[in-house]
């Protein structure tokens, strides 16, 4: 087990505000949730439990701040400068950000500390070159006389993001880049399980200069805070990742004002390995698809459908893939799947492996809380499944993959397709043309062909179907964060 850097102790020692017009300020109501590390259920930390007066208070910072503050109209240079001044900011507390995302999430050091912090850090530094590239665009007048018409690209205005536990610096970092960019001003509602890392970040944002109520950061639960911001009167825009569930929820709450609304939601994403596959290759990435974040990834492969010639030696491969996971805390720098975040999540994960018991089922590895100690379930591979099972059926977001054999290669887009998830697919054969023909047929936002997840801040990302609505990074990202305006001159 590390010992935490002197840094990450003095900053866990530190009480925990929200950050509002630029300042640290007490909730209102004087509640607090316990940070529960779910390694082993101990209490690290006290969070301020934010409520409806404490949103009302950083909109109005937030619309200040983008009516009359120097942000909107800052040179985008300038903007540009702030933004790589976060990330090397983050850069340089780099140790204390990873014990801090590890700490509060769960997930291997080995992960905070070469994914999600550096991936944080490269992102922001992507967007920052957005603030000198937004641009509009001249068009034809189809009219008789002669006009000058162009679009403007402006920002959307004040945003509310809405962040889950996953992998919360990258996630708020993804949503606070591209709003920052695009001249907006932010109320970030992080994870309530989750949100040490969001805290720090804005201590980070105020030493890099950024003004007073660009951004403000409100802790609490989603069901007081997050709903709260959804339907706040003088929010432009909701950016929204989350559970479909919560995400349905909001467009109810965006309605009274008309809010633009981004929704990143859930996923039951497939994984399939034709018969000419390289299973070298197809079997550590569909484990490591399902298995590494303790499978809470939202575009994790939890359906693998194998031609059947392969099925029994994937599996065989698998079964050998998930016995090398070694579970522990995850500040141990040997443990490779760390705990589930919470015991609500260890709760949410058995019921579903119980489910496929009592369905008829067959566990051939894992399937079982691992010590009663922190919320550990261990990698779990579950056979003769129907379509029907909820295992089939449902998000579960833990270490749970639901294999099936397939004998008609004319079936996999059917079956893949057979979810109201759309968020990614990944297909493994040696036989190019065939990968191609069947990643135009299946309904998800992002296919990947021979290799698992890739994702970055250039590559769209997002779903179809009840996956969510638009699209994040790159330049649909940034667009989604700005309104179009159509000026025309006679001339
Ligand atoms: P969740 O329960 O929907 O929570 C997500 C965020 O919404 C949290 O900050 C939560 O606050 C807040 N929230 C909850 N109820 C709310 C309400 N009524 N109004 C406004 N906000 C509310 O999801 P989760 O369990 O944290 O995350 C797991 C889910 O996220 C999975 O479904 C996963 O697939 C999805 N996800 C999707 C993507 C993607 O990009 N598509 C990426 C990562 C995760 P509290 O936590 O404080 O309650």
């Amino acid at each position: 087990m590390i010992d935490l850097k002197e840094q990450t102790r003095l900053s866990l020692a530190r009480p925990f505000q929200l950050l509002i017009d630029g300042r640290w300020t007490d909730v209102e109501s004087g509640e607090a949730l316990d940070v529960v590390n779910p390694a082993d259920g101990g209490i690290i930390a006290r969070i301020p439990a934010g409520g409806g007066a404490d949103i009302d208070r950083a909109v109005i910072a937030a619309r200040r701040a983008f009516e009359s503050g120097p942000w909107p109209s800052m040179i985008p240079g300038e903007r540009s400068r702030m933004l790589w001044r976060i990330a090397d900011l983050i850069e340089a507390r780099k140790e204390e950000f990873a014990e801090l995302e590890t700490l509060d999430n769960g997930k291997p050091i080995m992960m905070s500390t070469w994914v999600d912090v550096p991936a944080s850090v490269a992102a922001l530094r992507y967007w920052a070159g957005w603030c000198t590239k937004i641009a509009g665009e001249t068009r034809a007048v189809d009219l008789p006389g002669e006009f000058l018409a162009m679009t403007l690209r402006e920002p959307v205005g004040v945003v509310g993001l809405i962040t889950p536990w996953n992998f919360p610096l990258m996630s708020a970092v993804s949503k606070l880049g591209p709003a920052l960019a695009a001249g907006c001003t932010i109320i970030l509602k992080p994870a309530e399980q989750t949100s040490l890392t969001a805290l720090r970040l804005g201590e980070v944002i105020l030493e890099a200069g950024v003004p007073p109520g660009v951004v403000n950061i409100v802790t609490g639960l989603g069901a007081v805070a997050g709903a709260a911001l959804a339907e706040h009167g003088d929010v432009d825009k909701i950016s929204f990742t989350g559970s479909t569930a919560v995400g349905k929820s909001l467009i109810g709450a965006a309605r009274g004002n008309l809010k633009r609304l981004t929704l990143e939601l859930g996923g039951k994403s497939p994984t399939i390995i034709l018969p000419d596959a390289d299973l070298k290759r197809a079997i550590p990435a569909a484990a490591n698809s399902i298995f590494l974040n303790s499978g809470q990834i939202c575009v994790a492969g939890s359906r693998l459908y194998v031609a059947r010639e392969r099925f029994d030696e994937v599996m065989e491969g698998l079964v050998k893939a998930a016995a090398k996971f070694r579970l522990g805390p995850g500040l141990d720098p040997a443990t490779t799947m760390g705990p589930l975040v919470s015991d609500t999540q260890r709760r949410r994960v058995m019921d579903h492996i119980d489910s496929a018991r009592g369905e008829g089922a067959s566990i051939i590895t894992g399937g079982n809380r691992v010590g009663d100690q922190g919320y550990f379930v261990d990698p779990t591979i579950i056979c003769n499944v129907t379509p029907q099972m909820r295992v089939a059926r449902e998000e579960i977001f833990g270490p749970v993959l639901v294999a099936t054999p397939v004998d008609d290669p004319d079936e996999l887009a059917a079956l893949a397709n057979d979810t109201e998830y759309g968020l990614s697919a990944s297909i493994w054969t040696r036989d190019i043309s065939a990968a191609y023909r069947l990643a135009r047929k299946i309904r998800a936002g992002t296919i990947t062909i021979n290799t698992g997840s890739v994702a970055g801040p250039n590559l769209p990302f997002g779903g179809f179907k009840q996956s969510g609505w638009g699209r994040e990074n790159g330049a649909d990202g940034i667009e989604s964060f700005t309104e179009l305006k159509t000026v025309v001159t006679a001339l």
